[in-house]
């Protein structure tokens, strides 16, 4: 059952955002592009792994994509967890194209891509390893000490070579298309029903309470101060900021119009700048002149707000969860 389902990162949404409001050919762009693709790849392999995994039946296995749990002295995060009455298994999902050879002496993970070139990744054995201890420790302070805890690396991508130094990494490391295998196995060997079904779900309801988003900050990772973005309000025919209202939003390049095109900007503002915005960081933002229609905009976006006239705060979370 899945009780946390796969979503996209939102993580690519505010990179993307950001590639959108950098002037043309900015100096970031290029690292920015590389990061995108490298989430979405990340992305696309846990989906991949998390479908095969619906096959698992309705009862007794329940899914958590992306958790991330208080931990100490951070919080952990884990790519899949599934809880059973019996174990929990910890699932690490490499998408990884080319070939990955695993270096247990130096724990790092490296690629040889086809062109003889390396790159080194953290090991995902040692990863998951972490977790484990994190999830062990989470476990304890609420009194759950007998639950076995199992990890597993599973390569997402079918034609990715798999080599190790040593021969131990094979029962660490799968394919993708042997998880189900695997997790039958693991059945085999926890056979002492640990949880109960009301502890089972005591507990799935404390992780979903328990999940904090990470939530990442673009600007402060690549160094970019806010000055340094694009303000206005974007017109889709011509990939420019060309948008002005007028009842509507008309784009003085294309003359083509919008009703809702002042939303995205907006989305853009929460996801580089911040959560909240008054009516004149408003204006700023989407290049608006008249207080009135910038307050006009803001009420039809039913936002949740606080304070009064000139120094009203409106939340912009809304706009992210719809
Ligand atoms: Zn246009």
């Amino acid at each position: 059952m899945i009780i946390k389902d796969c979503k996209m990162p939102l993580k690519i949404n505010m990179l993307e955002s950001l590639m959108r409001r950098l002037p043309p050919g900015h100096e970031r762009q290029p690292a920015i592009n590389e990061d995108i693709k490298k989430i979405r790849a990340g992305y696309k392999g846990e989906y991949r792994v998390f479908n095969l995994l619906k096959a698992l039946p309705q009862k007794g296995y329940l899914l958590f994509h992306d958790l991330r749990l208080s931990g100490s002295p951070f919080p952990f995060q884990m790519d899949i967890l599934i809880l059973t009455p019996f174990f929990l298994l910890i699932v690490e999902v490499k998408n990884i194209a080319g070939e990955m050879f695993f270096d247990n002496t130096f724990n790092q993970l490296i690629r040889i891509n086809p062109d003889g070139t390396t790159e080194a990744f953290d090991d995902p054995i040692l990863q998951v390893s972490m977790q484990r201890k994190h999830l062990l420790d989470w476990l304890k302070t609420r009194k759950i000490n007998n639950l076995p805890v199992e990890t597993l690396v599973v390569s997402a991508n079918s034609s990715t070579i798999i080599r190790a130094a040593n021969k131990e990494i094979s029962g660490k490391v799968i394919r993708k298309d042997r998880i189900l295998q695997q997790i039958a196995e693991l059945n085999n060997k926890h056979t002492e029903e640990i949880l109960s079904r009301r502890a089972i779900k005591r507990l799935s309801n404390v992780w979903l309470d328990g999940h904090t988003a990470f939530i990442p900050k673009p600007l402060e990772t690549y160094g970019i101060p806010s000055s340094a973005l694009q303000t206005g309000v974007f017109c889709q025919k011509c990939q420019a900021y060309s948008m002005e209202r007028h009842g509507k939003w008309i784009c003085r390049t294309c003359l083509d119009t919008s009703h809702d095109a002042h939303i995205s900007a907006l989305l853009d503002y929460v996801y580089l700048v911040k959560p909240s915005i008054t009516n004149s960081e408003l204006r700023n933002f989407l290049q608006l002149h008249s207080p009135s229609s910038a307050k006009n905009l803001l009420t039809s976006l039913k936002l949740k707000h606080s304070g009064h006239t000139k120094g009203r705060v409106y939340l912009l979370h809304s706009l992210i969860e719809s």
